[in-house]
């Protein structure tokens, strides 16, 4: 609730249907204080539908669906392909000293990235983790392998 977004520091917006999540935080009253919050600096880290909701600018989406603008970003909605077309790799992360597992499902594809946004990792040439200040957004599913090296970079960088 709105409420309860006021005790958080940080917020990791999951994967998942990001018509639907978009849907709900409006429908919640959940998304302006969500941007308000992140319009502040809140930190966020993004996998999947919440790259979606964190990007500037929506392919693909529906016609009322809504986006936070955290970072200058574009991306595809299934950009990738549908269900069939989910696949896994191992990419070369910045900052990381060994390749990270990445399960990508109905993924969305950053078909472009501000000058300022730092790309942490690429496949097939295109940027699926990106950071731009406090908010870091990936294209696949950190959450689903054992692997919190990620999600561990995105506590530490809370201070
Ligand atoms: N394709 C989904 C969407 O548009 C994202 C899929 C996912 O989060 N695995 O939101």
């Amino acid at each position: 609730t709105a409420g309860q977004l006021d005790e958080v520091d940080a917020l990791v917006m999951p994967g998942g249907e990001s018509t639907t999540m978009s849907h709900l935080m409006r429908t919640n009253e959940l998304f302006a204080p969500i941007a308000d919050r992140l319009a502040a600096g809140m930190p966020v880290f993004g996998t999947c539908a919440g790259m979606i909701m964190c990007a500037s600018e929506v392919l693909d989406g529906r016609p009322d669906q809504r986006s936070f603008g955290a970072l200058d970003l574009t991306v595809r909605r299934n950009g990738y392909g549908r269900q069939l077309a989910s696949f896994e790799v191992d990419l070369d992360v910045k900052g990381l000293d060994s390749p990270f597992h990445a399960v990508f499902i109905r993924a969305p594809l950053a078909e472009r990235v501000g000058p300022d946004v730092d790309v942490l990792a690429e496949h097939d040439g295109a940027p699926v983790l990106v950071r731009h200040g406090a908010c870091t957004v990936a294209s696949f599913h950190p959450e689903l392998t054992p692997d919190a090296r990620l999600h561990r970079l995105f506590v530490e960088s809370l201070g």
